[in-house]
Formats: structure tokens, C-alpha cells, sequence
């Protein structure tokens, strides 16, 4: 079909969140012309309603416990309230501020950045309501769809009101008394961890039997028991059956064994799938599983020259993969020597109190590939510098294989995020014990408890019993 195209490029990109925008500036910077349409921020939802204004306010709950345990350290403090104003101030701002330097940094590589709602039309082909009024018609001699992720719900639960999604509960201008939050995943973890901190009663409801149902099973008892320490109640293994608004406001919750629970709000944090309908996406070709496109290891879909990144391709919904797949497809389309992104070699953090971070494989997963596991656990209770933060948890290591590789890495405590960068390398590099055993950790720090736990699996344990 011809079409009378607005602009051609040697990419086009639809969205522009973590996954688009790292494609187009990685294809800029190697020499492409690049158009990329956005429907609404550039930046995406780990931009503006995920990752940052998240970790944010995990920040602001981290300052409040700080401020509330100051005197197990000796110092005189008392937590005089929480100005929720104020606190959305300081996340608008962090978000604001990234925002210009993304803008900044778009504009400076020479992408062609077009506001507005785009539909394929054709092969390569895009046509977009313009933000600002009218049809632009725009084709690349590839294409990559990058149009993300929004919340799911469950049949028959309407969001609205006091039931709400996490871009909803991101505008609270209060602290609620109490909330409910459905769903133990990694979203309803971080929420029912910032509430805590800042003073509501929280009760998660997770129909699978732990929290973090995909994490190592030692993970989710640290979690789970740390979490029932900070007061929040925990209803697993118990499925939802319905909510109704209380007249006078809050939301009256019924769960399927017949208890019911009352509170202010109600979080949905059910996970959140593909965006992926009504975008022309299968009128052109573009095979779609259960929502989610189909691509092979290569991110190329089902229609030559066609492309996916981020959310919209089934696996682990982080930022960090969009970014990294996005950056494949522009080197790929480049002739750059690259590989394809392993998904169980991509970090995955839990930003509550404590955090909870790991990559590789569970050891189940290990036995279920390798038959034969060893696994070892190192306690923080042995770690100086988690005991002078006084945090508990751990590190669990999972070795399997012929050549006796650690496949899975697997962290509990405060600040443990941080150590995901060590731990990846680790696994990617599929270091042994005794690899990583010989280098020297900085003392007293908590990377030195990594550090530990493979001394310990080298069967050199320094600080544990062995
Ligand atoms: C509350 C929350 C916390 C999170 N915390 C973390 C975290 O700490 N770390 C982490 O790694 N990940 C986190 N995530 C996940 C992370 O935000 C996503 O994995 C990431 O944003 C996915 O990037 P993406 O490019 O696939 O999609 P998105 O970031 O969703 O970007 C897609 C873009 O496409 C645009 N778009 C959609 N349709 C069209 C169309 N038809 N035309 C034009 N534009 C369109 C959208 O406006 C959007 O900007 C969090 C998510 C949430 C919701």
C-alpha cells in the first residue's frame, strides 16, 4: 500500500519508556536516523509512574524508620508526622529533574521525537494521531515496539474510587490508616512497605502460598517473617472475592475463606500485562501469545524487520531488560557483535524493608537443570556491617554443574539492592566459588558478606561455622 509518509528513518520506535528510548539512543549514537512516537512522557512508566517515583518514596519511609529507631543508635529523635505534600514534592522533583536530562539527552542525539498515539498500519509503518492535531504517517526500515505494560485487574474488579492502581496510590496526598493490598508480587511488596514506614496498618493478600512467589523459597521466609516483625499482616494463600465502598468512604474486602477485612484503600497489584491491543499489531502480522509478542532470542517478531523490547515481550518486567533489549535491537540493525539478553542473568530487586535481590536460578530451578545442587546460606548475623546498620537476613548461594558454577544468588536485608551488581557479575561470568573466593572484600562493608558466603562454598568459611 502506498502511503504518504510525514518521515522515514532507518528506525521508528513506538514508545518511548525505558525499552524505546534505549534503542533509539544507542541506534543515534551508532549513526541511525531514528523517529520515536510517544503517547504520553518520555520516559515511560519506570520513569514517571514505576521505578523512580517508587524508590523515592522508599527513600522518604526509609528516613521516617531511621528517624523512629534513632534511639537504638543513641540519638535523640521523634518522628513529629509525615507531610505526604511535601513527600510527593521531593519524588515529583527527582522525576522532574530526570525527565529534562532525558529530554535533554534525546534532543542532543538527534532523534525525532513525535507526540503522539501510533497504530501500524503496514509493515514498517506507523500512523499517528498527533498530539497537537492532525495524522503523521512516518516508516522505518525497521520497526520496534516498545508500547509497555499497564496494571491488570481481576474479572469482575473494577478499579475506582478507593480501589486503586499503583499510578493512582502515587498521587495519595495522605497517609492512609489502613490499606489492603492485593497482590504479593514485587509492586505490592514495595507499597506495603512504605505504608508501614509511614505509620498505616497494612494487610497484603496473596493467593499463592508466599510473598514473592517466584523468589527461592529461603528468600520469601525472610521476607515474610520480617515483614510480620514491621507489624504488616499477611494473608496467603487466600484468594480475593469481592470489595464494595463503604458509604462513608474506605473499602469493605471479602476474601474467598469467608473473612473480611476493612480499611481505607485497596491497592490492585496484580501484575500488569502488555499493551498491546488495538495497535494494528496482529492486522500486520505481528504474532501475539496471550497479549504478549512473540519474538525469538533475537527480539525479531514474526514479521521481518519488525522488532520488540521491554514489557511487551514475555519475561521479567524491569526497566534494566528494556534497556538492554533496546540497546540489542540498535546494535543488531547496526552489525554490532552482540548477544542475545538472557533473562536469568538480569538483577532482580525488591526495594522493601529489607530488599530482596537475586539473579540466576532458585535452587529448585538449579536442581530441576542441573540434577545435583549445593547450596550454602551465609547469616548477616556475621557480617559487621550489617550488624552496625542492624539489619538481619542473608545470602544464599546455589552451585550446580559440571564445573561447579554458582547459577543462583539470593539476597535479604537492608541496602542488599546494592550488591546485586557483584552478584550478576558472578553469575554472567559463571564464576565458581572458588573465582570469586580469592578476592578480597573491603572490611566492614556488606559486600564482604558476599564475599563470605563464597568463601564458605569454597569450603574456606572465615566468619561462619563451617
Ligand atoms: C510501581 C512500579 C514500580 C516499578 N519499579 C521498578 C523498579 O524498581 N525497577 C525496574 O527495573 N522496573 C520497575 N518497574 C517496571 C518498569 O517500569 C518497566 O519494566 C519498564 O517501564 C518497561 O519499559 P517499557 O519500555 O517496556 O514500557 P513503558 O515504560 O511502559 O513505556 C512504554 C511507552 O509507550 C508509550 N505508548 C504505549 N502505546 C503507545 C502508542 N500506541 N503510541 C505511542 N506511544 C505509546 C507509553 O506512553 C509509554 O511511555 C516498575 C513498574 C511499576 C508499575
Amino acid at each position: 500500500m502506498a502511503q504518504k509518509l510525514t518521515g522515514s528513518a532507518d528506525v521508528v520506535i513506538l514508545g518511548g519508556g525505558s525499552g524505546g528510548y534505549a534503542c533509539a539512543l544507542r541506534a543515534a549514537q551508532l549513526g541511525m536516523s531514528v523517529v520515536m512516537i510517544e503517547a504520553g512522557s518520555l520516559g515511560g512508566t519506570c520513569l514517571h509512574t514505576g521505578c523512580i517515583p517508587t524508590k523515592a518514596l522508599l527513600h522518604a519511609a526509609e528516613i521516617a524508620d531511621s528517624v523512629r529507631e534513632a534511639s537504638t543508635f543513641g540519638i535523640e529523635a521523634t518522628l513529629g508526622g509525615v507531610d505526604m505534600t511535601a513527600v510527593n514534592k521531593y519524588k515529583d522533583e527527582v522525576v522532574a529533574s530526570l525527565y529534562r536530562g532525558l529530554q535533554g539527552l534525546v534532543a542532543s542525539r538527534e532523534i525525532e521525537l513525535v507526540a503522539g498515539r501510533g497504530r501500524v498500519v503496514d509493515d514498517r509503518t506507523v500512523e499517528v494521531e498527533l498530539a497537537d492535531g492532525g495524522i503523521g504517517t512516518y516508516r522505518g526500515e525497521a520497526l520496534v515496539l516498545a508500547t509497555g505494560s499497564q496494571p491488570k485487574s481481576l474479572p469482575g474488579l473494577n478499579i475506582g474510587g478507593s480501589v486503586m492502581t499503583s499510578d493512582r496510590v502515587l498521587e495519595l496526598d495522605h497517609v492512609p490508616d489502613s490499606v489492603v493490598v492485593l497482590g504479593g508480587g514485587v509492586i505490592g511488596c514495595e507499597f506495603a512497605s512504605v505504608w508501614t514506614s509511614l505509620g498505616a496498618h497494612v494487610t497484603i493478600v496473596e493467593a499463592a502460598a508466599t510473598l514473592l512467589p517466584t523468589e527461592d523459597p529461603w528468600t520469601t521466609k525472610q521476607i515474610e517473617r520480617a515483614f510480620r516483625k514491621r507489624g504488616i499482616t499477611l494473608r496467603t494463600k487466600t484468594a480475593f472475592s469481592g470489595v464494595t465502598e463503604r458509604p462513608g468512604g474506605g473499602v469493605h474486602v471479602d476474601l474467598d475463606d469467608g473473612s473480611q477485612l476493612e480499611a481505607d484503600l485497596m491497592l490492585v497489584a496484580v501484575g500488569r500485562g502488555p499493551r498491546t491491543a488495538d495497535m494494528g499489531f496482529e492486522e500486520s502480522g505481528v504474532e501475539l501469545d496471550r497479549g504478549f509478542v512473540v519474538t525469538d532470542e533475537w527480539l525479531q517478531t514474526t514479521v521481518p524487520g519488525v522488532f520488540a523490547v521491554g514489557d511487551i515481550v514475555a519475561g521479567p518486567q524491569l526497566a534494566h531488560r528494556g534497556f538492554a533489549q533496546g540497546m540489542l535491537v540498535a546494535e543488531q540493525l547496526a552489525g554490532v557483535d552482540c548477544t542475545p539478553v538472557e533473562d536469568n542473568g538480569i538483577p532482580r530487586v525488591t526495594y522493601s524493608n529489607p530488599e530482596v535481590a537475586s539473579v540466576g536460578l532458585t535452587e529448585s530451578e538449579a536442581a530441576k537443570q542441573f540434577g545435583e545442587v549445593t547450596t550454602v546460606v551465609y547469616d548477616l548475623a556475621g557480617n559487621g556491617k550489617s550488624r552496625i546498620l542492624r539489619t538481619s537476613g542473608g545470602v544464599k548461594l546455589v552451585q550446580a554443574g559440571p564445573e561447579g558454577r554458582v547459577v543462583g544468588i539470593h539476597l535479604v536485608g537492608e541496602r542488599v539492592g546494592e550488591l546485586i551488581g557483584e552478584a550478576q557479575l558472578i553469575y554472567n561470568w559463571q564464576a565458581t566459588a572458588g573465582d570469586v573466593a580469592q578476592h578480597v572484600h573491603a572490611h566492614p562493608t556488606q559486600a564482604e558478606a558476599l564475599g563470605e558466603a563464597h568463601l564458605a562454598l569454597a569450603g574456606k568459611a572465615l566468619h561462619a561455622h563451617s
